[in-house]
This record gives structure tokens, sequence and C-alpha cells, in this order.
């Protein structure tokens, strides 16, 4: 046994090594720098901490959440490894015990967030024994990464004025480019890359397409359970939107972003991790570096800007290597203008951060204190709310700006009632505080307050300080105003002009939208594993995975294309002549998949009647056929040739839009005239065919629909549920059309799967047996 073996059963418990893992710690332990590159939970932190212990002296771990910076030190210190952190969580006492411990050379594991790398902290660092320099989610530090963190660009300078103590980067994301940029920034090119499979075998991923976003709602009461779940979603908005669908209908859901206090986000992440709450839907604030390892569902209710955003979020599901899944629900065009619109506030015109700049330097006073609002008025109007956050996020870039960090400064509490006898604790020592203050204070019901100085006359936490008074706040007995921050910003080099590479930022904002076009290409992945694997640069060992949906259904990457079946040969038919009809409508003009495709199922919505498809001969001669169906024939004729696609992007209302249009060509025109003798196709859904031709050949029967419509609404009553939970609009139409009469046929019908079957199917199936037309 060797020592790095004994070490990891002495120290840390554990008898071996994960794969990846003994081939780092070795290197590094023989003084060697290293670039690790690892999936999410296989034990990244490993490969630091061995290290750190077998080469002695100090380790110092820059990782960028503090908040997460506790549980991975207590973590360590359950196993009488000393560790500890550094980060403004901490009083001034516990911070100075902290520093003098370290300084003592008492420690051996040091974490502290990167922001901490002031001049005076890298001067005392200076002075103390460091053999091991640890960047953990070392993403962060490029700007091509999905999470640049300015602060991380100094850790270069930070390791050169440590003398080079041999120094890791550790992420679980990192394109080929990326890796470029963390191995420049911290000067460790001489050093090893160890990259480790990013194909993560127990992960079964899906997309599912809908038509519009409404749509998605409906969808995620069945796929959240059964076991822990994730609901990621872009916006705020969506987050308390999908909330409140979950539940509705009665799932219990935490919810969490980055507007709630931290109080209540700790909450929720807690009652996640102890498995109170099965489910939590968040923003992408949600998640990085938590280690629960049953997590078997992670949503996208929106999609992410970038695949690295993407494989990072879905990695947190089945790290115990469970059989998990990984579902994107998407919605098209829709979903890429949602990223559309934060590149382009995130990349904003040089000019409007000379403005910024400008205004800044005009207030006359450095630093300048303000918030994010106080300076819009610098920016022209149209000038969204992100607009001046990006903009000073590029001056902070340019090194012209430093942030100043928020001071803490007064909250308040506003009494309401008086106390009642069964208040305890430290809301009790909390109430009495209040009272002895109103007291001395005069009797107004408003109190000002700076949270430190009763932390320090109550000899509590901030947390529990924070958590008697919102436990006052539930109990209805006082309103409680966390510490307003106000931050401001130090200018630099005040008397020098500013000077923007606009062609620089152009590139950047262009990388992004190549970025996001990947990101789409996942959506249209003919197998999604391989598309990962590749979008990384590694080989995939397969062609076709077999588990994720676009290998289990549709198209498989084997198949060959063939010949079109006579019943094929009519949908294509019916598709290609929609297209040109389209196109001669209006000229030689193109259009988009979704479009094509709505107009063939017979979508009567604005755009179409705006454009007078609803007139064509072949609106809605694909009746019965979904949106996404269709739009995957359209898709297969693209790739068998007979439709070309393009992108197009058009400035609307000065906003830059980008479509994917279709357009006829030779050898369609040759199919629609039959020439095409050798034409070959892969057909999607082969087997929906039978199902989609009986049902267009049957419209639904009004008085059946109505019955079902009655039917539904009483389920619903009953149990005490919306409408759509019980059946989407699609299903019920379905059904008509159908007309099962037994399980196996009920579900076939379209939403209807095995649980909701159980709920509701059953109902429906005996009313379909009983019903016979009037
Ligand atoms: P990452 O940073 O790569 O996402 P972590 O370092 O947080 O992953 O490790 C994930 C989990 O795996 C942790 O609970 C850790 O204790 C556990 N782990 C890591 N290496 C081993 C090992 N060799 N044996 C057993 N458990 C391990
Ligand atoms: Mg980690």
């Amino acid at each position: 046994m060797s020592d790095i073996d004994a070490l990891l059963e002495e120290r840390f418990g554990f008898r071996s090594f994960r794969p990846g893992q003994r081939e780092v710690v070795a290197h590094v332990v023989a003084g060697g720098d290293a670039l690790v590159v690892m999936p999410t939970g296989a034990g990244k932190s490993l490969c630091y901490q061995v290290p750190a212990l077998a080469r002695g002296g100090l380790c110092i771990v820059v990782s960028p959440l503090i908040a997460l910076m506790k549980d991975q030190v207590d973590g360590l210190v359950e196993r009488d490894i000393r560790a500890t952190f550094l980060n403004s969580s901490l009083d001034r006492d516990e911070y100075e015990a902290r520093r003098d411990r370290v300084g003592r050379g008492e420690v051996e594991l040091l974490y502290v967030a990167p922001e901490r790398f002031t001049p005076a902290f890298v001067h005392w660092c200076q002075r103390l024994n460091i053999q091991t320099f640890a960047v953990d989610e070392a993403h962060c530090l490029s700007q091509w990464g999905h999470d640049f963190r300015p602060e991380y660009l100094k850790l270069g300078k930070v390791r050169e004025a440590l003398g080079h103590p041999t120094t890791m980067a550790l992420t679980a994301t990192a394109t080929p480019e990326v890796q470029d940029d963390i191995v420049k920034t911290l000067g460790i090119g001489a050093g090893q890359r160890f990259i480790q499979g990013f194909d993560r075998k127990n992960l079964v991923l899906e997309v599912i397409k809908t038509d519009k976003k409404a749509a998605k709602n409906p969808l995620l009461v069945d796929l959240v359970q059964p076991g822990p779940s994730l609901v990621y979603c872009a916006t705020r908005k969506h987050v308390e939107r999908a909330c409140q669908t979950l539940r509705d209908a009665g799932v219990r859901t935490g919810m969490y972003h980055a507007g709630m206090d931290a109080y209540d986000r700790t909450r929720i992440q807690d009652a996640f991790m102890a498995g109170q709450v099965p489910v939590v839907v968040a923003t992408n604030a949600f998640g990085m570096g938590i280690d629960k390892r049953d997590i078997r569902t992670i949503v996208h209710f929106d999609m992410p800007g970038t695949v690295e955003a993407y494989y990072q979020e879905i990695g947190r599901a089945g790290r115990d290597g469970r059989q998990s899944r990984a579902v994107l629900l998407h919605a098209g065009g829709i979903d890429r203008r949602i990223h559309e619109f934060f590149i382009d506030n995130a990349h904003p015109p040089a000019r409007w951060v000379h403005a910024l700049w400008q205004g800044l330097v005009a207030t006359g006073s450095n630093p300048v204190f303000g918030t994010l609002e106080h300076w819009t008025r610098h920016l022209p109007a149209e000038a969204g709310d992100r607009a001046v956050a990006s903009c000073l996020h590029i001056l902070v870039r340019e090194g012209r700006v430093r942030r100043i960090a928020p001071a803490e400064r007064a909250a308040f509490v506003r009494i309401l009632r008086d106390a009642p006898t069964d208040v305890r604790g430290h809301r009790k020592d909390v109430w009495d505080h209040i009272q002895a203050q109103r007291n001395l204070l005069g009797p107004s019901p408003i109190l000002q307050f700076q949270p430190d100085v009763w932390c320090r006359e109550l000899d509590l936490s901030r947390d529990q300080l924070h958590a008697a008074l919102r436990g006052l706040e539930d109990r209805g007995l006082l309103a409680f105003q966390a510490a307003d921050r106000m931050g401001g910003v130090e200018l630099i080099d005040l008397d020098s002009p500013l000077h923007l590479d606009e062609r620089r930022m152009e590139q950047r904002r262009n990388r992004e939208y190549a970025k996001l076009d990947r990101m789409m290409g996942y959506v249209e992945a003919s197998c999604r594993r391989r598309y990962v694997v590749e979008y990384f640069g590694e080989k995939a060992p397969f062609e076709s995975c077999g588990t994720c949906d676009a290998c289990r259904q549709g198209v498989r990457p084997g198949d060959q294309p063939m010949p079109p079946t006579p019943d094929q040969e009519q949908i294509l038919l019916k598709v290609l002549s929609c297209v040109a009809r389209m196109e001669r409508l209006h000229g030689t003009r193109a259009f988009g998949i979704s479009l094509v495709a709505k107009t063939l199922v017979g979508k009567r919505e604005e755009k179409i009647v705006t454009w007078r498809f609803h007139e064509l001969s072949t609106f809605g001669i694909l009746k019965g056929w979904t949106v996404a169906e269709v739009s995957d024939v359209v898709k297969a004729l693209i790739d068998a040739g007979a439709l070309t696609e393009s992108y197009v992007t058009r400035e609307i209302n000065r906003k830059r839009v980008t479509y994917k249009e279709v357009e006829t060509n030779e050898l369609g025109w040759q199919v629609m005239r039959r020439e095409a003798d050798a034409f070959a196709i892969r057909f999607p859904h082969p087997e929906k065919l039978d199902r989609a031709l009986a049902a267009s050949k049957n419209a639904p029967s009004a008085d059946l629909v109505a019955m079902l419509r009655d039917l539904r609404r009483q389920l619903a009553d009953d149990k005490n549920v919306p409408a759509y939970v019980v059946a989407p609009n699609e299903t019920i139409e379905d059904m008509a059309r159908l007309q099962p009469r037994t399980r196996s046929a009920m579900l076939a019908v379209h939403g209807m799967g095995p649980k909701r079957f159980d709920k509701f199917g059953r109902a429906f199936l005996e009313a379909l047996r009983a019903w016979s037309p009037s």
C-alpha cells in the first residue's frame, strides 16, 4: 500500500480512489501543476485534499461560493482534518482568531473566496508556508466560460506573489478553449491536464418539444416525480409560475432564486438536502457544489444558453450512479429569444459604456457610492435594467473600476403587536431586546438598528438573529426589513481617456451567439449523449448511445435512409407542397419550420392569419399530428436534402432575431413530381404514422368532446386541481378522435402516460365505453 492509499484510508476513511483520482494525486504530490476536468460528483475535492495533506504545510483553496465553504470545511473537520475558511460571514473576533490559527501553522486547508485577495491579504499570505494552491470551479476564470467572475482573473498574479506554489485548477466543464484560458491565466502551462469522461452513462437525456410556452407547465407534474427533482428556469418569473403549477397540483415544492434573501434560500436548500422538500424550482443560482446524491430528475423549463451550462446543471442528477433523467422542455424560437435578449443585455454598445464612465466621472467624487438604479440615469432611455450592470462589468474587466463591497447598513423592524406569552429561546431574547430599545428610544413603532451591534449585544450569530426576527415576523408581531446594501465603485486612472476595443466586444458577443447555436443543435441532435461528449472535444466511444430519446424513438442514427412507404410518401408530399405554397404566396420568402408545421396542423394563430396561410389548401391537412411531429418530418426532409435550411438574422424593432428557415430546392421538386426514383429518407416516428393517419381520417365529434370536457371538469373539481392537470385539450381531442376502449388504446392517446392513466384515465375509459353517439 502506497503512502497516498494509507492517507486516504486513515484520514478520509475511504477505501479506494475513484477512477481518475489516483493519477492526479500522484502527480501533484510529486510537485506537478495540474488542470483537472472531471464531471460533477466525480470527486474533485479529494484530488487537492489528499495532496494537501501529503505535501504538508498549508493548502489555500479558492472557491467562489461563500455559502458552500462552511459545509465543505465542516465535512473535513468532522474527519479531524484541520481546515478552516475566512470570509465575510465571520464577525471580527472569529475572523481574527482563525487568521491567528493559520498564522501559527495549525491549519492544513484554508478556504477563501477570490475577492479575499486584497494586497494586504496577499502580503499576509506571503509569510505562510503555502505548499499547494487549489483553484476550484476554475471555469469561472475564463471569459469564454459560462460563469465568468472577474475576481478570478487576478489569481495568476496572486499565485506569482505567493512564489508559484504547486497549483491545481479544477472544474467540471471546460471546452478545450476554456482549458487553454485557465492554464494561461494561472501560468501552469507546463503542468499536466487530466481530462476525464464527459459521458455520464446513468443519465438519460431527453428533449420534449412543445408548440408554445404555456404547454410546458402541465408537463411538469408528471416529470418531477418520483424522487428528488430540480426544475431550472431562466427567469424569476418562470420560477414563480412553475412553482405555483406544481403546488397547485399538490406537489411539495420549494423555490430558489437570487432575489430571495439568504436566510430563505438556505432554508430551502437545507430542506431539499434533508429530503423534506422533494422538488425545488430554481434559477441557475441553485446547485453549484451541491452534493445531493439521489437527485433523480433535472427538468429544464427553459433552455440554458450554452451546452456548458446545461451539462453543469444536469450533472447534478444521479451522483449515486443510479439511472436518472435530464429533460429539456423546448419551445423552439421562444427559448432562443430569451437568450438573445440576455446576450444583447450582457453586451451593450460601447457608447453606453462610455456614457456610464463619463457619468461617474462627472459626479466629481471618487469613490462613487450608489446603486445600479441610481446609475441608470447615465444611460440612454432605451437601455434596460441590466444594462448598467453590464456596462459596469465591462469597466471592471477593463480595469477602470473597482467595486467596493456593500457596507452593511441599518435594518428596520416595525412593531405590529404586543408579545404573547409563548415566545421562547432566541426569539424571546430578541423580543426583550426590542422592548428595551424602545424604552430607551421612545415609543415609535419603527426601530432602526445595526445588525452587527445587536449580534454582539445578544451574543447571537447573524443567522440566529435573522432567524429569530423572521420567526417573530411569522407570528405577526413585527415586520422586519433586512439591512439595505449600498455599494460603490472606485474609479481608476480618472484622467486617462477610456479606450474600448469595439472589435473585441463584438467578437465576444458573436461567440455567445455561436454557443447558443450549439445549444440549439443539442435539441436537434441525433444522439444527445454523443453530442455533449463531442462538444467538449472528447471522442464518443459510440455512434448511438441507445438511451437518449433521440436514439430510442424518432430517427436512430444507425438507421439507413429508406425509400418512403406509400403512406409516408403521402405525408412528405403534403409537407413539401405546403412549403412550396407558402413560398409562392409571398414571392420567394422563406419561413421557419414551426410556421410550416403549424400551417399543416391547422393552427389559426395570429401569425398564420397575418401571412394568410389559413387560406392555403394545405392548411390543416395534417390534422391529428402535433406540431412537434410535423417539425420532425420537415427536419427529416432537410436531412434527406429535399428542403434547404438556413439561419437568417433579421433586424426587427432594432433587435437582432435569428430564424431557421426552410426553402424548397431541386430535389424537393423532383420528389413532388415523383421523378426522384432513388429518393431515400429517415422517416421519423414511423410507429406514429398508423395512429396519426387513423386520427386524421375521423374528426372528433363535438358531442363526444363536450362529454369528455364535462367529465374533466368534474374530475378537476373532485381532486381540486386545474383542468389541464387532469387532461390538456390535446388529450381530450385525441381521445375523442381515437375513442379508445382498452387500457392500451388509451395509452396511445396524446399525453396519456401510465401515471395520468392511473389517476384519471380509467374514468375517461369507462365513460368512453359507455358512450354511444345519439
Ligand atoms: P466534485 O467536486 O467533483 O463535484 P466532490 O469532490 O464534491 O465532487 O465529491 C463528491 C462526493 O464523492 C463527496 O461526497 C465525496 O466525499 C465523495 N467521494 C469523492 N472521492 C471518493 C472516494 N474515493 N471514495 C468515496 N467517496 C468519495
Ligand atoms: Mg466540487
